[in-house]
């Protein structure tokens, strides 16, 4: 055990105590769904940050993840997944693979998983940390405003980052009674549900949040400048 002082990090026994402290958290803030509070005392969200950040992994915070992204904090992720309604077997779109936490919650619920990332080095980091825990998850790199049109229509589709307004394709690939959860806005945003019925859809405003912009290709639109 000598070696303690020259690896990053703490025991594992103690990111398990600290894992259980978040979920009672969670649950203390009002995250109801048992099956959601399992998946996260299961997922090693320490194991997705970085290492110089691993011992604040289980507090309820955002952490930078690299590329001027950030990772959000387990009750946002917490209150969008209850409210995207994700369950086993239903088909799910998460926009913003990032580190993949998220989508190990998601593969962990027994949901069938498609993930699109932008940005290469964190579409390849998600992927070499999903596969060591043997997560099973469709992974993409491209833009998910699109969509993913060729496993479409989705029951439920979970965007990571702030659009301006919920992206039309995302919007067309949700299933009859398919859930999108997005946050908009760009100072000021909300987190925002919208159901699709059948050619209507509902909206409504779940809470205050603060979300990394979504990058939009400059030829579909302006963009947003760099925060
Ligand atoms: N929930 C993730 C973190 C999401 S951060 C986690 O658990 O780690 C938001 C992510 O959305 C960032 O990784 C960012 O690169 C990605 N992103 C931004 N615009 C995107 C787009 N148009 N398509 C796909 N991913 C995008």
């Amino acid at each position: 055990m000598g070696l303690r002082g020259l690896t990053a990090g703490k025991p594992a026994a103690d990111y398990r105590r600290d894992r259980r402290r978040l979920v009672r958290q969670l649950r203390s803030r009002g995250v109801q769904d048992v099956a959601l509070l399992d998946a996260f005392d299961r997922v090693p969200r320490h194991l997705f940050v970085s290492s110089v950040l691993r011992d604040r992994a289980y507090e309820d915070v955002p952490l930078p993840i690299g590329a001027g992204q950030t990772i959000s904090s387990p009750t946002i992720h917490a209150l969008s997944i209850e409210a995207a309604a994700v369950g086993p077997g239903r088909r799910v779109l998460e926009v913003g693979t990032g580190t993949g936490f998220q989508t190990a919650l998601l593969a962990t619920l027994g949901a069938d998983i498609h993930s699109i990332e932008r940005i290469a080095s964190l579409h390849e980091a998600a992927g070499a940390a999903l596969a060591r825990f043997g997560v099973e998850a469709r992974l993409m790199l491209g833009d998910g405003s699109l969509g993913w049109p060729e496993h479409a229509p989705f029951d439920a589709i979970i965007v990571g980052a702030a659009a301006a307004r919920p992206p039309a394709a995302l919007l067309e690939q949700l299933a009859d009674g398919g859930r999108m959860i997005v946050p908009l806005g760009t100072r000021r945003q909300h987190l925002y549900r919208y159901t699709r019925r059948g050619d209507d859809v509902d909206r409504v405003k779940i809470t205050r949040v603060r979300f990394v912009p979504l990058i939009v290709e400059r030829r579909r639109g302006r963009g947003w400048p760099r925060p």
